[in-house]
Order: C-alpha cells, then structure tokens, then sequence
C-alpha cells in the first residue's frame, strides 16, 4: 500500500486493517542521514504496541490491534492527518534552536505545537489557522487533536517515570476514522525512541534517536535499554 522512511503498510486480512512493517532503516534530518541498525524495527514494534496498549486501556483509542509478530502489527486503516503534532515538557530540538532556549530547561506547561508532514518543505511549523485555511483539518479535529495529545503526555510521563525514563517530547500523528458520513479521529503512526526524546532521569544521558542524530554512539543498545526497562 505504501512505503515510508521507517515502516510500511500492507493490505490487512480484514477489511479496514493494515499491517505496520517497521524497517531497520533509520533516517533523520529530512532523510538527509540515513542507516540500517539492525534490530531497530523489531524493538520498535514492541515499544510502540506496548505504548498504545497503555493508551487504550485509559480510553485513547489508537490505531494499533495485536502484534503480529518480530516485525509486523495489525492495525486500524485510517485516513491520516498530514499534521505531526509535536507535545513538549522539556526545551531541546527545533525548540531550542528556534527561541533560543537552553536544551534541559523545563517548559512552564506542556506545548503542543503544529508541523506540515512534508519532507519537501523540510515539515515546516504551522498554525492552526493554516490547518483550518487549507482543510487539512477542522478547528473541532484540532480541538481533539490537543486534548488526545495532551493526555497522551500525562500517561506516557508516568509510564516513563516510573521506569527512570523522563519523556522530554514527542511527536505523534492522528487519522480519521468513518462511520458512515460521520468521522472520528483516533491515534496512528508509532510511538518509540524514534518520535520521542527520552532522558535517563537520574544522568540524563539520552535514549533516543538524537543517538543517532548527533552521532553519540550505542542507538540500538539504547532503544533496547528503553524496551527492557518497559518490560517488553
Ligand atoms: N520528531 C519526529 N519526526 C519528525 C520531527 C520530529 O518524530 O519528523 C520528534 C523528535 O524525535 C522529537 C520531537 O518530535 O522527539 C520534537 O522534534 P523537534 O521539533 O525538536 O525536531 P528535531 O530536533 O527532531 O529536528
């Protein structure tokens, strides 16, 4: 059906389903870096099913079903935002370098801002009126889009903490799902250490794809670290 940088989806055997790949490919800065780590993917899978396991047991639906195996997930089709949602606790990244702000600063309160999905355009920040002006989604869409988000933060902050992770950002991305002429939004994509910034709180050495990012060494070691933490 289609191949992205770091996953791909097959037709499913039920109507309304996919199968989520997850690659070892890894890439960052617009796909300007890439590699293969070996094992990403499988470790991936299991984070990510995990994660939103976690988040339909306190009612966010999501798109994922049952792993179906090393690599493989079963998921929900869904019609995707092409908005990346990105939720902050913590200042690092793009936010950073854009206001200036010392990476490790703790924000006042969660920010949750907006990003076009397009590589092209190096995914570019926009505002919600941008979203609304060019129908990419409805202010009611964008209203459920920060409450989702904004719980997301809250559950995956305490499934980090209380593995002496601490959940810096993260990025997620949101589908339609319709029922007839009515559609409802629920969570797609993955959550893993390739969309999150995650610190060991107790050194703050990172655990995620900024490994990668700024060539420190260990990616793959890390993002088993997160996995054996989590118990998956
Ligand atoms: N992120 C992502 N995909 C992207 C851009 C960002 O998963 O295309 C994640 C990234 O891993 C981090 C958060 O979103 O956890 C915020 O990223 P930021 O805007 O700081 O950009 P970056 O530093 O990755 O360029």
């Amino acid at each position: 059906m289609y191949e992205g940088k770091a996953k791909i989806l097959y037709e499913g055997s039920d109507p309304g389903t996919l199968i989520q790949y997850f690659k070892d490919d890894t890439t960052a800065f617009d796909a300007g870096k890439t590699a293969v780590l070996s094992g990403k993917g499988a470790v991936n899978n299991r984070i990510s099913g995990f994660v939103m396991a976690r988040l339909s047991a306190i009612g966010v639906q999501n798109h994922f079903i049952k792993r179906l195996n090393q690599r493989e997930q079963l998921i929900r089709k869904v019609e995707i935002i092409p908005i990346e949602v990105v939720c902050r606790n913590i200042a690092a990244g793009s936010l950073s370098q854009r206001l200036n702000l010392p990476e490790g600063e703790w924000l006042p309160h969660p920010l949750v801002e907006f990003f076009l999905k397009d590589d092209k355009l190096h995914d570019p920040m926009v505002a919600t009126e941008h979203i609304t002006t060019f129908e990419w989604a409805s202010s009611q869409e964008i209203d459920q889009i920060k409450v989702l988000t904004l719980r997301i933060n809250d559950e995956l902050g305490k499934v980090f903490e209380a593995v002496g992770i601490t959940l810096v950002d993260f990025k997620v991305e949101f589908g339609r799902v319709w029922d007839g002429e009515t559609s409802r939004i629920i969570l797609a994509d993955e959550i893993s250490p390739d969309s999150c910034r995650l610190w060991d709180s107790a050194t703050n050495k990172k655990l995620d794809k900024d490994r990668f990012r700024r060539n420190l060494g260990d990616v793959i070691e890390s993002y088993t670290e997160v996995a054996q933490r989590l118990g998956v």
